[in-house]
């Protein structure tokens, strides 16, 4: 088996292709050679060294000597130089490089090769003995730390005593002597702790660094980077051995670093920094002030010519913004590296559309280049990203689940109420519970962000805060809320009401304090990328709202009409007048309270106005695009109160006796209310909830339609799991209809469908289809019952699940995309015996799986007419669906080359 790989002279055994056998730095390296650009020569040993030198107990594999020190020769060739030669040396630095960067988390050694001959050899030939020494001190240093493991603090301090002896602060002000006394002080120390001399013989050095750079691959902190960054399945470090060339030998030479394109904003610039007389660590460790490369042309007009040559070189070859280091030395120019460049959203969208319209990539590869984050980054306050890591540590008390980005802050607090109230005098709030429920809505809608101690990603908390855009972490077990005292403690820390929390929606991250929050603009390159991406797509990419803001807010994001309304949020909150919430919600609690038909409807009459107004404003700012209303869904407990106080403040509004409501809540009671009466159940022991109901939507598309707006209502029933309950239903709905008409004298179109949320209906979709109009997939409430867990308690256990390192069942959240393996079958069936009686069947989903990107692309396949999605994810949604197109076009292509193979 190869296991080294030579670059230099314009040649290379490996290639850009290579990274996971070279590494990111060494496929590069040796794409660059290949190239033409000025690199360096070097050889790089494989990743794949590195796993048997880790599974073997840190022994090289046996051909492995061989192979270095045939390469060894040929850099020494191609170089005209020699390892530790007293008159002119070759020095090497030996550099780590896996195939996903973990910037600064593996080992380097700079200048290997020096010792008591070659560094006087360097300082001949330099003429510069000061520059040689220096050079072997920090070899000498960086060896005894990195290879043998000798203290850093220790070798520092011997640094510090001689600069003190010296009269120095400054590195480069000390004296070459200085330099002469730190090495025979390193050297003493090192006889002292190994009971060896320091290694004068370069191979012997050579072999030391491999080993200590393959071994950083499992020190603690680049284990911790790779669990963060969620790294998994590589091999191990490559190990660079690179021909040294020097930025800090004096005015003529420099090191930097530059990106093809501006990283933050994506203007077609050359960006970049470059320090005189300095090495690579200088440009990143930032002490001293990088001059702009504009100046690096008028100091180095011909380096400058060909840096600005490598950058087109290399971007015409990678296809896309790169971000370089290199070194000029004594005058020339040599390039260390390229990468993908990382880049601000703003950036991502500029870079892709400008590349389309230059021709150097196409408009579907644009498309392919923009993540689902991007966008959510586009939308979203983030956290500072210049906040330290040092101060976020500080302030973090506890982690949960990442269920709606962006990040807040405000003070805490711990009841729906007081959210409001103390919104209501223009203060900033974050509402900590430990789950939310509708009754909570009004507090949930005015506070900047929403924590909760359970749920997971379809909970009651994230759903509702993903419709508004409102940044949510739920499940955060670790929190534990006390509602009695009005704080919530974690890891030690205890937040009390009206103590400022910031919420990192993105992280799944609470922290103490206020943190500095920046929120990027929409760049004009967003619309162009999304209108190809329109263009591109066949699914129709419709919004999950609520209300007339929520509509007009989805259409904003693009949506192409509404494919829920979930009817039973307007029962708490109006969002046109606020102030008569209470209205509403009494008239609710009061038909729930109500004990006869006649009673029910009494309170039903003073809904249906409410309802009404909703939809007409809904219908409105759709204008003629579909909106599917569902009918009443949760189970009636939900929206009574549980705590006796609040019992005893309803009991007053309606004049009853508060044992009335604590009876009639003991009777709503369920153990499983999820499997309970809910959803069509409701509606077919309550008829007059779904008469309301259905009239309001009639008589408001009616209205409208009087106005001369377009209205095509859908009405939706949730929860079917038989025909007979579907057709009753449905029977029921077309008769308020036709009533509406005859009062009216008017007429519309209309259709009712229904939701496959229960697996029996979508084994028996094909009976279901032949009452429903259309089917709306409820994805949450399928993957709940499809797969038996909870969409309320699983968040509890569900990581593990999904965590690599302990079960790691399965690869995601299935609540959050899509179990295409076990609940897409399902679909899939009903999709197919669905359309077998009804060909031209309208298909969507509903479920939170809408505005998630991997499950959009299966939307696509399995061949739905729209997805839904909350309308802050409109735009994910158009681009996974245009995404799916272009992927679907490559799939055939390459399938049809295979054929004809
Ligand atoms: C669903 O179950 O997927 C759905 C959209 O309905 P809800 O989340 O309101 O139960
Ligand atoms: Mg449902």
């Amino acid at each position: 088996m190869k296991f080294v790989y030579f670059f230099g002279a314009g040649k290379a055994e490996g290639d850009g292709s290579m990274k996971e056998v070279l590494g990111g730095k060494g496929a590069g390296l040796a794409e660059m050679t290949r190239i033409g650009l000025p690199v360096p020569a070097g050889f790089t040993i494989s990743t794949e060294c590195c796993d048997y030198y880790l599974k073997h107990d840190l022994k090289y594999p046996q051909s492995l000597h061989a192979e270095v020190i045939k390469n060894l020769k040929q850099l020494e060739k191609t170089t005209k130089k020699t390892l530790g030669d007293a008159k002119d040396p070759l020095l090497v630095s030996v550099r780590s490089g896996s195939a996903r960067s973990m910037p600064g988390m593996m080992e380097t050694i700079l200048n290997l090769g020096l010792n008591s001959k070659s560094v006087e050899g360097l300082a001949h030939k330099t003429k510069n003995e000061r520059f040689a020494w220096d050079a072997y001190r920090r070899f000498v240093q960086m060896y005894s730390s990195v290879v043998i493991g000798l203290p850093k603090e220790e070798l520092e301090a011997k640094l510090r005593e001689m600069k003190t002896r010296h009269s120095v602060k400054d590195d480069s002000k000390v004296p070459a002597e200085g330099w002469h006394e730190l090495v025979a002080a390193y050297k003493d120390y090192f006889n002292t702790k190994t009971g060896n001399a320091f290694p004068e013989d370069p191979e012997e050095q050579l072999w030391g660094a491999i080993g200590a750079v393959f071994s950083s691959w499992n020190a603690e902190k680049a284990i911790t980077y790779r669990r963060v960054e969620h790294i998994t399945g590589l091999l191990g470090t490559a190990v660079n051995v690179v021909q040294m060339v020097f930025g800090n030998n004096g005015d003529n030479s420099g090191t930097g670093v530059c990106f093809t394109r501006d990283p933050s904003t994506g203007e077609k610039v050359f960006y970049g920094d470059f320090l005189i007389n300095a090495q690579g660590e200088d440009v990143v460790a930032g002490i001293r002030t990088p001059m702009h490369l504009n100046e690096l042309a008028k100091r180095m007009p011909k380096v400058y010519k060909q840096l600005e040559k490598s950058r087109q070189l290399l971007e015409k070859h990678y296809r896309d913004m790169q971000d370089m280091e290199f070194t000029v030395e004594e005058g020339t120019l040599y390039m260390l590296q390229t990468r993908t460049g990382k880049r601000t959203p703003t950036a991502t969208f500029k870079i892709a559309v400008d590349m389309a319209k230059e021709g150097l990539i196409s408009r579907d590869e644009a498309i392919e280049r923009i993540k689902p984050e991007d966008i959510d980054r586009l939308f979203y306050p983030i956290v500072d990203p210049s906040t330290s890591k040092a101060d976020l540590a500080k302030s973090k008390v506890a982690e949960g689940i990442n269920a709606v980005p962006g990040a807040a802050f405000g003070k805490a607090v711990f009841t729906a109420e007081e959210a409001e109230s103390m919104a209501r005098n223009g203060e900033k709030v974050i509402l900590i519970r430990r789950e939310t429920s509708p009754e909570d809505v009004g507090g949930m809608f005015v506070a900047q962000g929403i924590l909760t101690a359970t749920g997971g990603k379809t909970s009651h908390a994230a759903v509702v805060a993903r419709g508004w855009g409102k940044c949510c972490i739920v499940g955060c077990e670790q929190l534990d809320v006390d509602y009695g005292s009005k704080l919530a403690r974690a890891n030690g820390k205890t937040i009390y009401q009206g103590d400022w929390v910031t919420l990192d929606g993105n992280e799944g991250i609470a922290y103490l304090g206020q943190i500095k929050l920046v929120t990027p603009e929409l760049p004009p390159a967003f619309s162009i990328l999304m209108g190809w991406a329109d263009s591109t797509r066949k699914l129709h990419v419709r919004a999950n709202a609520d209300t007339s803001h929520d509509a007009v807010k989805s259409r904003e994001m693009g949506a192409e009409g509404i494919g829920l309304v979930r009817t039973e949020h307007m029962f708490f909150k109006d969002f046109d007048f606020p102030e008569k919430s209470i209205e509403r919600q009494l008239a609710i609690q009061e038909m729930i309270i109500a004990d006869s038909p006649e009673a029910r409807k009494k309170a039903l009459d003073q809904l249906l106005p409410y309802q009404r107004r909703d939809f007409v404003g809904i219908f409105k700012a759709m204008d003629g695009f579909p909106v599917t209303i569902r009918l009443i869904d949760p189970p009636l407990h939900e929206f009574v109160p549980h705590e006796i106080q609040q019992q005893r403040e309803l009991a007053e509004k309606l004049g009853v006796n508060v044992n009335v409501i604590q009876r009639r809540v003991e009777q709503l009671h369920e153990a499983n209310p999820m499997l309970g009466h809910r959803g069509c159940r409701l509606a077919i022991t309550y008829p007059e909830i779904l008469e309301m109901q259905v009239r309001a939507i009639v008589e408001a598309a009616l209205e409208c339609k009087k106005k001369g707006i377009k209205v095509t209502p859908e009405i939706m029933v949730p929860l079917v799991m038989d025909k007979k309950e579907l057709q009753i239903l449905t029977d029921r709905i077309n008769k308020v209809a036709h009533q509406v008409f005859s009062e009216a004298k008017a007429k519309l179109e209309y259709m009712v469908g229904t939701m496959i949320e229960i697996p029996r209906a979508a084994l028996l979709a094909d009976e279901i289809a032949e009452v429903a109009e259309f089917f709306s997939f409820g994805t949450n409430d399928l993957t709940q019952m499809g797969m038996g867990l909870s969409r309320d308690d699983a968040g509890r256990f569900l990581p593990e699940y999904v965590d690599e390192k302990k079960a790691g069942i399965f690869a995601s959240d299935p609540f959050q995309t899509l179990d295409v393996h076990g609940v897409g079958l399902l679909i899939r069936w009903a999709i197919e015996k669905g359309r077998s009686v009804r060909p031209k069947l309208e298909i969507g989903i509903c479920g939170e799986h809408g505005g998630d990107a991997e499950s959009v692309k299966f939307c696509h396949e399995v061949g739905m007419d729209y997805v839904s999605a909350s309308p802050f994810r409109v735009p994910i949604a158009r681009l996974a669906a245009a995404q799916a197109v272009i992927e679907e076009r490559a799939e055939k292509k390459a399938s049809g080359k295979k054929k004809a193979k």
